[in-house]
């Protein structure tokens, strides 16, 4: 179970590019090199956009039948190579392996899930107003896809953009992330071994913002999709604009959690737990603002506390651990930075704080309390292991603060009352909201944003929806 050797796959080749150029891959466990990833140069990239074109032309007169056979055998090959592709996972990310695992079996499933979908873009007969005439609408896949994605979800990230353009029909050039190659080169192995048509299919790497403009300058890509961080995102919608592309963007989040004084205070602080640290905190929908009814605060931060102060913190690959190392030490400093200016501004840190002295990029798991809303990281995307909690005393004034920020990617609230329930579902300004629980994301519904946190959905009907286009035509006939 070895890390794989890294390659590009371009025109169906798998293939370290003309540039000459590379870059180490880093194990944030420990920070051993455990890989070196080829970069493209401009003559690969269009290489890729060219294949792209050819490969969408062979690929969307695939029937939806044929395009999903393909698919479910990748997905059977990806099944075969299920351990030690999660272990790969661990060892570039970090995350628990068990976690990783969980991922990995998500992305399948989007593969398959999407796969079938195929089979089911129907159009519409639309009744006509004029006699001895028919008109119709039709789904078609847009065109070839530009891809690029965070590092975070090495599977999942990467499978949401291909299994959904490659079940519209369409090819789709992706840039993974450089801190986590292996996992995006499995999944492109399990497609070209289960036969999918050369340009299909191209995975490049490179200096990503030189990579964004070579691909986003050409004509060819229809569709920009991009799940990363806020100013990027605004960064690349501009280039995209240029060649008149649509986007779908899949942006940062800062969840709000709203715990009032009618829930089960049991369940709610250990659902916060597990869903706080899930791969340490650095998940888009992770819960970042815990606002808790001033009535329960106390009891609910002691709960917290024990459960905080239980986690086991080590290498992901030791089945023991409950959290990994953050992805790269350079998230360290931007953590230390968040609780320092917390406790600045009288915040009171109860767990954690600071980094686990190791060869690896650990922080502990850190949990604060009374922290004011003016604190950076009740305004700032904290993206890693702190839990920052505070008072609030009535529904609306909740509401008023949930909703206060730009963001507006998941939020989730924990409450007995169905009526306070039925007020937050109308008033939350979220693309996703959960109560009584942390689920927002299953392959079968919408995963997506309002607001800075981004447009157009990921899962779902919807995550098909955005791979297509319609096209109208009418027909006179005797
Ligand atoms: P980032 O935007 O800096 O990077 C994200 C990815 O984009 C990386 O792979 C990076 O290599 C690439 N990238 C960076 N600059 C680029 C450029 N100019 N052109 C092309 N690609 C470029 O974000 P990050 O801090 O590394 O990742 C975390 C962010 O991603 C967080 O804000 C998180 O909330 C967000 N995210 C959102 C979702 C979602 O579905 N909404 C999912 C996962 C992560």
């Amino acid at each position: 179970m070895s890390y794989p050797e890294l390659k590009m796959l371009i025109s169906g080749e798998w293939t370290d590019g003309s540039s000459g150029k590379s870059e180490p891959v880093l194990c944030p466990a420990d920070g051993s090199t455990i890989g070196t990833l080829p970069h493209a140069g401009p003559a690969d990239l269009d290489m890729a956009l060219q294949s792209s074109l050819e490969g969408f032309n062979i690929w969307r007169k695939k029937t939806p039948h044929e395009r999903q056979m393909v698919l479910e055998k990748a997905a059977r090959r990806l099944d075969d190579s299920f351990e030690s592709i999660s272990a790969n996972l661990t060892r570039e990310m970090g995350k628990p392996i068990g976690e990783a695992r969980i991922e990995l079996r998500v992305a399948i499933d989007l593969l398959r899930w999407y796969a079938e979908e195929g089979k089911r873009v129907y159009g519409r007969i639309i009744p006509s107003r004029f006699p001895n005439m028919q008109h119709e609408a039709r789904k078609l896949p847009v065109g070839p896809v530009v891809a690029f994605v965070a590092w975070n979800f090495p599977a999942v990230n990467v499978m949401r953009k291909v299994a959904g353009a490659l079940a519209a029909g369409c090819s789709i050039t992706i840039k993974p992330s450089e801190e986590t190659p292996a996992t995006a080169i499995a999944i492109g192995k399990s497609l070209t071994d289960a036969g999918l048509p050369a340009g299909v299919l191209n995975i490049v790497f490179g200096v990503p913002a030189e990579v964004s403009e070579h691909l986003l300058s050409s004509t060819i890509p229809r569709k920009l999709s991009f799940t990363g961080s806020v100013p990027v995102g605004i960064h690349l919608q501009k280039l995209a604009a240029k060649n008149m592309m649509r986007c779908t963007m899949e942006l940062g989040g800062h969840s709000p959690v709203m715990v009032f004084d009618d829930c089960d205070i049991e369940t709610a602080a250990k659902l916060c737990t597990a869903g706080k640290f899930r791969n340490a905190g650095q998940v888009c929908i992770s819960p970042t603002r815990f606002f808790v009814q001033e009535n329960i605060y106390d009891k609910f931060l002691k709960l917290f506390k024990e459960h905080v102060e239980g986690m086991r913190v080590g290498n992901g690959l030791d089945e023991q651990m409950s959290m990994g190392p953050l992805v790269a030490e350079r998230r360290i400093d931007i953590m230390d930075g968040f609780v320092s200016d917390a406790v600045s501004k009288g915040a009171e840190l109860l767990v954690g704080g600071e980094a686990i002295q190791s060869e690896g990029s650990f922080f502990a798991p850190t949990l604060l309390q009374e922290v004011p809303d003016t604190a950076k990281i009740m305004t700032e995307e904290p993206f890693g292991p702190i839990a920052p909690t505070a008072r609030f005393t009535s529904l609306d004034e909740v509401i008023e603060r949930a909703n206060s920020l730009q963001f507006g990617l998941a939020a989730y609230a924990f409450t007995g009352s169905a009526k306070t329930a039925g007020v937050l579902k109308q008033e939350i300004e979220t693309g996703m909201l959960a109560i009584n629980s942390l689920h927002v994301h299953s392959v079968e519904t919408p995963f997506g944003g309002l607001k800075f946190s981004g447009y157009g959905y990921e899962g779902g009907i919807e995550g098909l929806e955005v791979f297509l286009a319609t096209r109208y035509s009418s027909e006179t006939y005797g």
